[in-house]
């Protein structure tokens, strides 16, 4: 909880991407302290994109960064898994421009993560601790920042749906509840939406293994995960996209109805005025009560 992690050893994969369909391989590699997370475009010379607000290009279906024209695209899992595991640096390589979506959900990413191992550094991680209410309202969307002495996250959503309807979804981030409760929910679509996606060049990657597929009555591809895996997912995408505060929050976050473009907005409006949050670290002390961490670091 004080110190910040790295992972022990590089680990790999190769996947598609959920948009593109663009076969990619990615690496994860430890990093120095203090160095954050960083995407890594192994196709064109190493270029470095940091995973930080300022970076962000494009949110509508998924996040994507962008920095002098090259993309990395939808990082929203992939970030939310390191939050989950408590990883603040990292170096993730890439040889195409998207993220694999893999079955859609964080667990593989916490898997690789896991066999990789964790690091403790030396360095103490700095919190991004809120210091008053920050709220962004858009139509019935809706996504709010409350100071709070820990990190959780709420998500209500409301589909007119007969599997999904009204649900609603709370995690603690520094108990471990998130890799049980919240790293295995699945993405998921509309079969009748699919047309109109693919031809704004979307979803060209998308199949019944890496999404919960929903047809107008039902599921094309039971089982779900949870009964309530669509809300899950929502709060799985929120960590991924508050990651780009580029600093692990202490604050309580509350979202109904959101998406990407209201998750990242409140991060770039809480991080444009200092008023909103200041930087800390934590004492042995501050945090004695709080529940350890999932993963004992083996040093
Ligand atoms: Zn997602």
């Amino acid at each position: 909880m004080i110190y910040e992690r790295t992972i022990r050893r590089p680990v790999e994969c190769n996947g598609i991407g959920l948009h593109s369909g663009a076969p990619v391989r990615l690496r994860i590699r430890p990093a120095g302290a203090g160095s954050g997370i960083v995407f890594r475009r192994v196709d064109l010379d190493g270029f470095e994109v940091e995973a930080v607000s300022r970076n962000v290009a494009k949110v509508s279906y998924a996040t994507s960064l962008m920095k002098k024209g090259v993309l990395i695209s939808t990082t929203e899992h992939l970030l939310s898994a390191f939050i989950g595991m408590g990883v603040d640096n990292a170096v993730v390589e890439l040889d195409n421009l998207e993220v694999p979506i893999l079955d859609g959900s964080a667990l593989p990413f916490i898997q690789m993560i896991s066999d990789a191992g964790l690091r403790q550094q030396r360095r103490k991680r700095t919190y991004l601790k809120i210091l008053r209410p920050c709220e962004i309202s858009e139509g019935n969307k809706f996504i709010g920042v409350y100071p709070a002495e820990r990190y959780s996250v709420s998500y209500a959503i409301d589909f007119p749906h007969p599997l999904i309807g009204s649900e609603h979804f709370q995690v603690e981030l520094s108990n471990g509840s998130y890799v049980k409760d919240v790293a295995a929910a699945r993405t998921f679509g509309f079969l009748e939406q699919q047309r109109a996606l693919l031809h704004m060049g979307l979803i060209r990657g998308a199949s019944r293994e890496n999404c919960v597929v929903l047809t107008r009555e039902g599921l094309d591809n039971p089982p779900l995960r949870f009964a309530d895996e669509f809300v899950r997912h929502k709060v799985l995408d929120l960590i991924g996209d508050l990651a780009l505060f580029g600093k692990r929050i202490l604050g309580y976050v509350k979202a109904d109805r959101a998406g990407h473009a209201l998750h990242t907005a409140i991060v770039s409006r809480i991080l444009r005025d200092q008023s909103h949050a200041e930087e800390i670290t934590l004492s042995e002390a501050a945090i004695a009560d709080w529940p350890a961490e999932h993963l004992a670091v083996a040093d």
